[in-house]
């Protein structure tokens, strides 16, 4: 256990370190941020920040030996860099963890490993292994990099019309950057919804209610807690989230996304870290999502996770952060801005968090 005072590594300065350092701050912790960017989100909160590349080794090694634990708000980071901090200073989640989370098919492999359905998918290396794999999957299908993919980038959709040298090329550079990509079937869903859930270094855990996202091109938009959905489908989500921390040993948090279809869950992904869908956990729960990665991952009890509110969250993108005036004039929103100075368009600028009693409550 590491006592308050104690310093965290965190590698990555984006909104979630941002967040968790605040977090940290709250429970008497020093945050030292790794991070290629200066004065980023997280370094603006924090004590220390090293401004480095992921893979410099002597700042890397620097850095694990200025801490009392290393953790990651960004998993893409490479393996050579984990086993050397590994060797200074203790890891969480370890690098097992990250290597499952850094590729979407040995994701899936793993998923499926542990009697976890996904959409149905096939590795693909080249244009014949694609067509070949299409011809297994049928269409629509989805194409995506197998690693450094996100918010739908590195993704093309393959139409009943589309060319599947069309789609190959569209990735072109992205998988070729990725070495291969993955081919899954496009799933007509019911809508989506994620878990996180929270492991601490002695295997206790803690679920967050499953929460119900909607994108909107392909970044998230909303999350409404609670779900829409049935108790035993909840309860199934929270089942498939505790699995999967316990199969990889996760010590910190676990997200996972699923899409929602007739014939019940699919794991779209997993996020080895706190995650954007529980956001709206710091205005409506005991204990937020933060605060919870805090205590896990410096190896303290976990927190009650149980939610007092119902809420949605919604993310400010690009632009939509000029209405924050607007926002703090409803007097029970909850504004949340990340310090970031540039809004480009698609960048995540902040949330608001807008809560009301329980439903089931009242
Ligand atoms: P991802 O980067 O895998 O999270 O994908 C981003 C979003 O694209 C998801 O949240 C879904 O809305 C959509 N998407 C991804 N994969 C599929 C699929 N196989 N079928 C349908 N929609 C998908």
């Amino acid at each position: 256990m590491l006592p308050p005072g104690s310093t965290i590594g965190i590698i990555g300065g984006g909104q979630l370190g941002r967040m968790a350092a605040l977090a940290a701050a709250q429970l008497g912790y020093l945050v030292h941020i790794f991070s290629p960017e200066k004065d980023g989100p997280a370094s603006q909160v924090s004590a220390v920040s090293t401004v480095a590349d992921y893979s410099d080794q002597a700042a890397i090694e620097a850095f694990a030996r200025s801490v009392d634990v290393v953790t990651f708000e960004f998993e893409n980071i490479p393996a050579e860099s984990v086993r050397l901090m590994a060797s200074h200073v203790p890891v969480r989640p370890c690098w097992s963890v990250l290597e499952v989370a850094q590729d979407r098919i040995a994701e899936k492999r793993f998923f499926n490993s542990i009697g976890i359905k996904t959409a149905p998918w096939r590795e693909v290396t080249s244009l014949e292994s694609l067509r070949a794999a299409l011809a297994e999957i049928g269409r629509p299908a989805v194409l995506k990099t197998a690693r450094l993919g996100y918010d739908g980038k590195g993704q093309a959709k393959i139409g009943p019309e589309t060319d599947p040298a069309q789609a190959w090329s569209a990735l072109g550079d992205g998988l070729a950057a990725a070495g291969v990509g993955v081919l899954e079937g496009f799933i007509n869903f019911l809508g989506e919804i994620s878990v996180i859930v929270a492991r601490g270094t002695d295997g206790s855990w803690a679920a967050f209610d499953p929460v119900w996202n909607v994108h909107k091109d392909h970044i998230l938009d909303t999350t409404t807690s609670p779900a829409p959905i049935s108790d035993e489908l909840a309860q199934e989500a929270m089942d498939i989230a505790h699995r999967a921390a316990e199969a990889l040993g996760v010590v910190g948090l676990l997200a996972v996304e699923m899409f929602v279809t007739p014939t019940g869950l699919l794991v779209n992904e997993m996020a080895p870290r706190p995650h954007n869908s529980g956001h709206w956990t710091m205005d409506a729960c005991v204990t937020d999502q933060f605060e919870q990665f805090i205590r896990a991952v410096c190896g303290l009890p976990l927190g009650l996770p149980d939610r007092h509110s119902d809420a949605v969250m919604k993310n400010l993108i690009g632009d939509d952060v000029t209405q924050w005036r607007d926002i703090l004039s409803d007097p029970t929103a909850k504004l949340h801005l990340y310090g970031k100075a540039e809004a480009r368009p698609g960048r995540k600028m902040g949330h608001v968090n807008r809560i009301r009693p329980r439903a089931d409550r009242t």
